[in-house]
């Protein structure tokens, strides 16, 4: 007889997908094994992506002063002079105690943790080698879970230093906070990080190949977003493209094809991520990867064999913890044959960055192509109690309500908490919740959620009119 340990389910990466696929296969009482190398437990949410970034802005934030600049005036400061050790000491704080929490949650529910880099031998059977042990062990499998996430892409003709040219991954390292910068890509971690150096006092400018950033979000909210960063001393160069950073003692210079030079102290790549199936052996499984190393699945992200489930980053598109979760659990779910539903189309967007931005649901662009007829209803915050009180004045919500049957299409958030306020509007709307419903609830006074009740009011009101009209 083999010695192989067995397992109904082996999941490889222990990132939120990785995790959720675990517990919930744990709980349908199979027994379960994670794959995870080195010391990433937690995968990159909790080691280098979500958690130390969200960390890092709230360090920032609160060291700054920034969100408390329109009460105490704009020299106010908790701290004057901000080292890398002061934003960074939070950041390993938190870190250590969510290792704490993913650890203590897998050996609640009985999963055995494997540490090693795991790669098919077949479709069933998974090598680990455990370098720094110089172990190697293989594993059988009736299902598998590759939830391997990302990592930084590098362009192949730019040094990453780590000291002046770094990644997302590299800022954890940072050995001084910079006076100015260059971020490169404004998608959603550059953009994020961008406000963050923004913050602290440092200049940055951010480069980005297409002529505008966030395409996904509400047009509006992305221009106020703009429009803060540039206050922040932000520099927007759109529909350029890096051609080279070079570096000197006393800072880099980067190069734009359009013949414009940028010196700055740092630079910053934040250019796409790589999906981590390179070492995987996906062939030996009969699977393969994209060109960006992603694993196409179908709507139960099952691959094309059918005992191997692919969950998270490695599938691209949202690529976000918090869908990465739930992918892993409806995956689980279906290897088990346990009914679930498929994941739901009211996926919100977070964007952490200075202020916060998030929606949930339809955009305006994305409805006028539709031919879709809506109503829009505002709420600023500098209207709220609750927006004076927290020195807030720039926060917006908006509501996108349909003018046939009055359901709330979209909800776009600007502004102090749009990440929490934003579960409001898409519980409304996973209930298919009419703006009535917000109308006529009573909100807690004085709060930011009040921003509802103002914003379907106007909507409402703007109904009406139209209704009077017709009628
Ligand atoms: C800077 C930054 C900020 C972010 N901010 C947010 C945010 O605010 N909100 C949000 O929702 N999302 C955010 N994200 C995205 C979020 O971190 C990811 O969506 C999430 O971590 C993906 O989870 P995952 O399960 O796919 O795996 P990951 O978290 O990527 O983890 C994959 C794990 O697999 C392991 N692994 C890889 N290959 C192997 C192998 N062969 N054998 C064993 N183990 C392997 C890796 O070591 C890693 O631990 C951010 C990401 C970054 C980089």
């Amino acid at each position: 007889m083999s010695d192989q340990l067995e397992y109904d389910l082996v999941v490889i990466g222990s990132g939120p997908g990785g995790q959720k696929a675990a517990i919930a296969a744990a709980k349908l009482g199979k027994r379960v094994a994670i794959i995870e190398k080195g010391s990433m437990l937690g995968g990159v949410c909790v080691n280098t992506g979500t958690i130390p970034s969200k960390t890092l802005r709230e360090a920032v934030l609160y060291l700054t002063g920034l969100n408390q600049r329109e009460l105490y005036g704009a020299s106010y400061r908790v701290k004057a002079n901000i080292t890398p050790s002061d934003l960074l000491a939070r950041t390993s704080h938190v870190i250590g105690k969510e290792v704490e929490v993913v650890r203590s949650q897998l050996l609640r529910n009985r999963i055995e943790m494997i540490t090693g880099e795991g790669r098919f031998l077949d479709a069933h059977t998974i090598a680990v080698d455990d370098r720094s042990r110089g172990e190697r062990i293989t594993v059988g499998a009736r299902n598998v879970v590759i939830a391997t996430g990302t990592a930084p892409a590098r362009p192949d003709d730019v040094e990453f230093d780590n000291y002046r040219v770094l990644d997302s991954d590299g800022i954890l390292d940072l050995q001084f906070i910079p006076s100015s910068m260059v971020v490169v890509g404004a998608g959603v971690i550059g953009i994020e990080y961008a406000s963050m150096f923004a913050a602290l006092g440092c200049k940055v400018t951010v480069v980005e190949k297409r002529d505008t950033m966030l395409d996904f979000c509400d047009r509006e909210i992305v221009e106020s977003l703009q429009f803060h960063l540039r206050d922040l001393a932000v520099t927007f160069r759109f529909g350029e493209a890096v051609t080279a950073v070079d570096v000197g003692p006393s800072g880099t210079v980067t190069t734009l094809a359009s013949g414009k030079k940028i010196p700055a102290e740092t630079v910053m790549y934040s250019a796409g991520r790589q999906g981590m199936t390179d070492g995987l052996d996906l062939e030996k499984a009969g699977l393969e990867a994209d060109a960006r190393g992603r694993i196409d699945v179908d709507d139960d992200f099952q691959t094309k064999v059918d005992t191997i489930y692919a969950v998270g980053d490695v599938i691209g598109f949202p690529a976000l913890a918090a869908t990465s979760m739930d992918q892993g659990r409806l995956a689980a779910y279906h290897a088990f044959g346990e009914p679930g539903n498929k994941l739901t189309d009211l996926q919100p967007i977070g964007i952490y960055s200075i202020p916060e931005v998030s929606y949930v649901g339809a955009t305006e662009v994305e409805l006028t192509k539709n031919s879709v007829p809506y109503e829009v209803g505002v709420s600023r915050y500098r209207e709220l109690a609750r927006g004076q009180i927290a020195g807030d004045s720039h926060g917006m919500l908006k509501l996108i309500v349909s003018t046939v049957d009055r359901r709330v299409l979209g909800v776009h958030i600007f502004g102090s908490g749009a990440t929490d306020l934003v579960h409001i509007g898409q519980a409304v709307m996973g209930c298919g919740g009419t703006v009535d419903y917000l109308v006529d609830a009573v909100f807690n006074y004085p709060t930011m959620s009040e921003a509802y009740k103002v914003a379907a009011l106007d909507v409402a009101n703007k109904i009406r009119a139209l209704e009077a009209f017709t009628r």
